[in-house]
């Protein structure tokens, strides 16, 4: 007898998911590029020289200890990630507006603003692009905030909906909180465009509403640091608030090690202060203090001159990887005749393709191929290699022929 008798099997995560039934499959020709995680060439986890190098460092500076870092985390990876994403000469950051604390990785950054927002704030509701990462409307709702949708992706163009998003968020209620992907948008690698950028911030602030940046791609997506911080540095840049929650998952490769953080930008220096009293009072009772070796990683490549430029290079390595994979995936596609049109595999950006795979196509694909897509169709080009991408032509050719 179980006092837990009554309870169901649950459903695997459908992205989690996609890896378990890989890992799995018993066949030598078997291919994961449904999880988000950067490959090389070989099909082998990435761990960046970089890092690598600082834990070396890490591991010899003896005058390190165990020590449980503050509620709010590492002060010098928290400063420096602000930095990061801000931008060294920040307006908000010299004016001492924002409040940076340490969270795990994006998810825990993302659950510890809106817990807060769900306490804190005026409304309720947040807003959440259609299609958008699988996690993020489970993580507003069970913070307590109801979660809404705008549209973002236009099936038909493979492109965004621009008209679509301006008209639900100008239909939405005055003061929502609105997710945003700050570049890279998971899972479509559609993004908007400066001047869209520039005209949903109108609107945002127009309509007094807040936006919450998920940042899990810095520099991950162009290459660039600096243009994927395009459109949070516009925000945080017009003197109005807005939250920003930062992953080291993808760009540094840190994934198990959930380095994060959550930036909360205020109308004032002093609003800041009671913000970060108020902040702490929900980690607290959630895991108390976050870990300390992954923020120590990310903390001495970001204040280290030599290795942050190594860091950059690494990026740009990354990128361009990418986006080579997105051309030979292309052309062998072009090359084959596949019917339809594939421009979109190169016009997207970041890590992942929206390809429009059916569900049907991406079960037969499986079920055949033993590649591994999640069901959405969105293939993540960082699984592939100059080998795979044939075959996964292939397999595409054949499942939509
Ligand atoms: N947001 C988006 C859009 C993502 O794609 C991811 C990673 N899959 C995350 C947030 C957070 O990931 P993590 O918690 O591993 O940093």
């Amino acid at each position: 007898p179980s006092a837990f008798q009554h309870l169901m099997q649950a459903p695997e995560d459908p992205i989690i998911g996609v890896t378990t039934a890989f890992s799995k499959d018993p066949s030598p020709v078997k291919l994961n590029v449904g999880v988000g995680a950067y490959r090389c060439e070989e099909g082998k986890p990435y761990v960046p020289q970089v890092v690598r190098e600082a834990e070396l460092r890490l591991l010899n500076d003896l005058s390190r200890n165990k020590e449980y870092l503050p509620i709010t985390g590492n002060p010098q990876f928290t400063g420096l990630s602000a930095k990061l994403i801000f931008g060294e000469d920040s307006p908000a950051l010299n004016q001492k507006r924002v409040c940076t604390v340490q969270c795990l990785s994006g998810t825990g950054s993302i659950r510890v603003g809106a817990e807060f927002l769900a306490k804190h704030y005026a409304h309720k509701t947040v807003y959440i692009p259609i299609p958008t990462w699988g996690n993020h409307p489970t993580i507003f709702t069970v913070a307590g905030l109801e979660v809404k949708s705008y549209t973002y992706y236009d099936s038909n163009t493979r492109g965004l909906d621009y008209e679509g998003l301006l008209r639900d968020l100008n239909a939405a209620p005055s003061g929502v909180v609105v997710l945003l992907h700050a570049c890279a948008h998971n899972p479509t690698g559609v993004d908007p465009t400066a001047d869209q950028w520039k005209g949903i911030q109108k609107l945002i602030r127009g309509k007094n509403m807040l936006p919450f940046f998920d940042c899990a791609y810095q520099g991950f997506a162009s290459g660039n640091l600096i243009k994927d911080a395009f459109s949070v540095r516009l925000f945080a840049g017009d003197g109005g608030e807005c939250f920003v929650a930062q992953s080291y998952a993808k760009n540094m490769g840190l994934y198990g090690e959930r380095v994060g953080a959550l930036s909360m930008v205020c109308g004032s220096e002093s609003v800041a202060k009671r913000v970060e009293s108020q902040v702490k009072l929900i980690i607290r009772p959630l895991y108390s203090t976050p870990p300390i070796h992954g923020a120590a990683v990310a903390a001495t490549v970001l204040g280290d001159r030599e290795l942050f430029n190594e860091w950059k290079a690494d990026l740009q390595g990354m990128a361009d990887r990418i986006i080579h994979m997105r051309q030979l995936l292309h052309e062998a596609l072009k090359a084959r005749g596949t019917p339809g049109d594939w421009s979109h595999i190169i016009k997207q950006i970041g890590m992942f393709s929206f390809t429009g795979l059916t569900k049907e196509q991406v079960a037969f694909i499986t079920d055949k191929f033993h590649i591994y897509i999640t069901f959405d169709g969105r293939v993540s080009m960082a699984g592939l290699s100059v080998k795979t991408v044939p075959y996964l032509a292939e397999a595409i050719h054949i499942a939509v022929t």
